[in-house]
């Protein structure tokens, strides 16, 4: 039955062969003096959670009873989740997230990123993500919002929920779409002012400006957004909705003047779309900035089939999308952008939905943990260490996302000749620990 399924030593060979997985994780530190479990066992035991697909702490703390996973983590004895939750809280940042980069830059290196171009371009996407929210349980790095809620009698009454929220950059085009970095929406600011943050640092880290055209969202139809791309070298295809009152509307008001550039017919499954496309170039992002913009919108009608009392209906919704581009119309005609366009709307779909929905993302791990590791402050006094736990967390699942799907979509030939998912990968590898090592002595 030799290579009918995936081991934990082909894995880990891969691993450690193309992307040093073992060298990385010597570099991993935590706030604890002289600890029995080392950070890098720490980081491997989360790193094959994720990679099983484990749904919770607690999981985890029961595979680690299996000795074989002991040693393969390089821990010398079991260990439970509170010495993970102690560990991860006073977790080193850097280190994971230098790992991150490495990791998407020798993905790069590999190819990864060449199926799926768009004209030859790379593309990427910036989205905001909410990661858990909390009525009681609250920690000093947490958002604040009023929430109105109804008792059991229907009456309205308002509440303070905490929570923690994110700022996310994936590559979309190719099958493999690791998150190129992260960043933390801080107390009192905005989702704008936190994806700043994370565009200036990408090419800073990265060497290089990585990829060719980024996709945003309305919230960043701003000029800061704007002038930002533009400095750095990327094409841009942002959602244009009403919040950009003075464009929307002159786009709106000129396409209304003339027929569409182009019709065409698309058919998608049972779905069959009709779409009108107008492009045009020149309009003035803003009333302040009045730089010249090109605008595309697409009206399209969805014809789909219902069944009635058994009988087959036609009914059909509209829908319209407009979009601000850098690009030039003549290598990206407006079929192209809006191709683009959909595709960061799909990424909400398949970007942090599938973090959320099939890699256990949202599981308050670590918030609020008050327990943890203590430093001399500058008063002299002592205190706990600022809480890394949910940042720690997140890194540690992004690069096991991105690892898991270089190794199921481009490296695996047996998911190519059985036809598995990603899903039973994460199974067979994760039954390879509780089958237990082969027996290392030879036969008597
Ligand atoms: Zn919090």
């Amino acid at each position: 039955m030799k290579g009918r399924t995936h081991s934990l030593p082909s894995f880990s060979n891969w691993l450690n062969k193309g992307f040093d997985l073992r060298a990385h994780a010597a570099q991993m530190a935590d706030s604890r003096i002289g600890p029995e479990i080392s950070a890098a066992s720490v980081f491997l035991a989360l790193f094959h959670g994720f990679v099983f697909r484990l749904p919770s702490f607690q999981q985890l703390d029961s595979e680690l009873s299996h000795s074989y996973l002991q040693q393969w983590i390089g821990a010398e004895r079991s260990f439970h989740d509170d010495t993970l939750r102690y560990s991860l809280c006073g977790f080193d940042l850097a280190p994971l997230e230098s790992m991150l980069v490495d990791v998407n830059r020798r993905l790069k290196r590999d190819k990864a990123f060449d199926d799926g171009r768009v004209q030859g371009r790379l593309v990427a996407a910036l989205d905001g993500i909410e990661l858990l929210s909390s009525f009681s349980r609250r920690c000093d790095r947490c958002l604040e919002r009023r929430v109105t809620l109804k008792d059991q009698a229907g009456r309205k009454y308002e509440e303070t929920q905490y929570y923690h929220r994110a700022v996310g950059c994936q590559m979309i085009h190719s099958s493999v779409k690791p998150f190129l970095a992260i960043e933390w929406i801080q107390p009192a600011e905005g989702e704008d002012t936190a994806a700043l943050r994370l565009l200036r640092r990408l090419p800073d880290v990265y060497g290089s400006r990585f990829f060719d055209i980024l996709l945003l969202d309305s919230l960043y139809a701003q000029t800061p957004v704007l002038e930002l791309v533009q400095e750095i070298g990327w094409d841009a295809v942002i959602s244009l909705k009403q919040n950009a009152r003075d464009l929307y509307q002159s786009a709106v008001r000129l396409f209304a003047q003339r027929p569409p550039d182009s019709r065409s017919t698309e058919q998608v499954d049972h779905k069959t779309y009709r779409v009108q496309l107008w492009d045009t170039e020149g309009l003035p992002f803003t009333i302040d900035n009045p730089e010249p913009v090109r605008v595309v919108r697409s009206e399209e009608v969805l014809d789909r089939q219902r069944y009635r009392q058994g009988e087959p209906t036609e009914y059909s919704t509209d829908h319209e999308w407009l979009w601000i581009t850098t690009l030039p119309q003549q290598a990206f005609p407006a079929a192209i952008v809006r191709q683009l366009g959909h595709s960061r709307w799909k990424n909400e779909n398949n970007g942090w939905m599938d973090l959320t929905k099939h890699w256990a993302f949202k599981h308050g791990f670590l918030h609020a943990c008050r327990h943890r590791p203590k430093q001399t402050a500058a008063n002299g006094e002592r205190e706990p260490v600022p809480n890394h736990g949910l940042a720690a967390v997140t890194l540690i699942l992004l690069i096991a996302f991105a690892l898991s799907s270089a190794f199921v979509l481009r490296h695996s030939k047996l998911v190519r000749r059985d036809h598995l998912t990603a899903i039973a990968v994460a199974a067979q590898l994760r039954a390879w620990v509780s089958k237990g090592p082969p027996s290392i002595r030879a036969p008597s």
